[in-house]
């Protein structure tokens, strides 16, 4: 039997970058709550990800449930049901409710005609996720925030280093938030960030991801909670970030040798982003139409296991279906989430993902 393949295998930096980044560690005995280490990459993220605010923190879904506590948001959240269980369980844990919009065919990001026509006064937030790093239609999203006073909110997971139309992907809306998990583009092992120009709401997430106390006096500001990323994670992060630049051009080869496979076969689709985006190559879904392929999604999906190969069905269930929220939402009024969720299929993608693999997956799906 071959190697298996995964989805995707975390990048890792050598173990002496690792050991030299936090060697200073037992000098100065600093191993949590905003150390040196952590300030450093902070400062450097802020500046890699070009925006005024950059508030690191344990993971990426702790930093949306902070950032929705901070922004003392009350009532309805309009949301995509195609994501992953973060972004709906951050709403709901905050006491809000989500209410689900349908996302467009072409790259499967929120549809704001959708999103326009589920506002009520109850409505106080959108909140839109940048899937497979595609770009949410921002313009569009921004006018329909404005028109109704809305605060508008990006999960940006899997857009760390995607710009559009030259401006970074977290200048838009009134803040967002990254994850830097171990699977993610670029990681930590665990982590995250929310990033913002408002320097107020900055604050208020750092006392918040410290239980709340305020540094300046010591008070307890917030009803917070432990949001602190760690040395370890924060040196990580530095490593890692050296290496951006080359694990994306590596990803960007990857991806390219899959269209050249796969722009052939007929009932898989692929989306191409458009030249006003700068991409990260994060993920690469397909869709599979079955009249055409032949095949269901699940029929493909098994075929590559029984070849060893792991492709991950995301996102399926959409979240308004997941188990935990039994009947809690309304089942329909999202058919083009329902059949893209139904539809897609994950395929391996990583830097060291070999030519040679790309090529056996590719056959399997072609069925040469
Ligand atoms: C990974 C992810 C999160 C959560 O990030 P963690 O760092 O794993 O907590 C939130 N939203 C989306 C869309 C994600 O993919």
């Amino acid at each position: 039997m071959r190697e298996k393949i995964y989805v995707t295998k975390p990048f890792l930096p050598s173990k002496e970058e690792y050991m030299e980044q936090i060697s200073s560690m037992w000098e100065n005995h600093m191993l949590t709550n905003a150390g040196n280490i952590h300030n450093e990459l902070e400062l450097k993220l802020r500046e890699y990800l070009g925006t005024e605010e950059c508030v690191l923190s344990v993971n990426g879904h702790m930093a949306l449930e902070m950032l929705l506590q901070a922004m003392k948001l009350k009532g309805e959240v309009i949301t995509t049901p195609f994501t992953f269980a973060s972004t709906t369980h951050a709403i709901v844990r905050n006491g809000l409710i989500p209410v689900f919009a349908d996302i467009n065919e072409e790259d499967y990001t929120i549809d704001p005609e959708s999103v326009e026509k589920l506002i009520t006064d109850r409505t106080c937030a959108i909140l839109p996720v940048h899937v497979y790093g595609n770009v949410c239609n921002v313009e569009r999203l921004q006018h329909i925030a404005d028109k109704y006073h809305l605060k508008l909110i990006y999960d940006a997971a899997h857009a760390f280093g995607v710009a559009y139309r030259g401006r970074p992907i977290g200048c838009y809306g009134d803040a967002s938030v990254f994850s830097f998990h171990a699977t993610k583009a670029f990681h930590t092992v665990e982590g995250g960030a929310v990033v913002t120009k408002d320097h107020i709401l900055g604050d208020t997430i750092r006392h918040m991801r410290n239980f709340g106390i305020c540094q300046d006096n010591g008070e307890c500001m917030e009803i917070g909670t432990n949001g602190k990323m760690s040395e370890f994670h924060a040196a990580m992060g530095l490593c890692n970030l050296k290496h951006i630049n080359e694990i994306t051009e590596k990803r960007k080869l990857v991806v390219e040798r899959y269209y050249s496979h796969l722009d052939k076969v007929k009932g898989i689709r692929t989306h191409k982003a458009d030249m006003q985006i700068q991409q990260n190559y994060a993920y690469f879904p397909i869709i599979i139409e079955r009249e055409k392929y032949g095949e269901c999604r699940d029929e493909l999906c098994q075929r590559l296991q029984d070849e060893g190969i792991f492709a991950r069905k995301y996102f399926y269930p959409l979240t308004k279906k997941l188990a935990c929220y039994g009947n809690d939402f309304s089942r329909d009024g999202t058919p083009v989430a329902d059949y893209i969720s139904a539809s897609v299929l994950a395929l391996p993608l990583y830097a060291d993902l070999s030519f040679q693999d790309v090529d056996r997956i590719c056959n399997i799906i072609s069925r040469k």
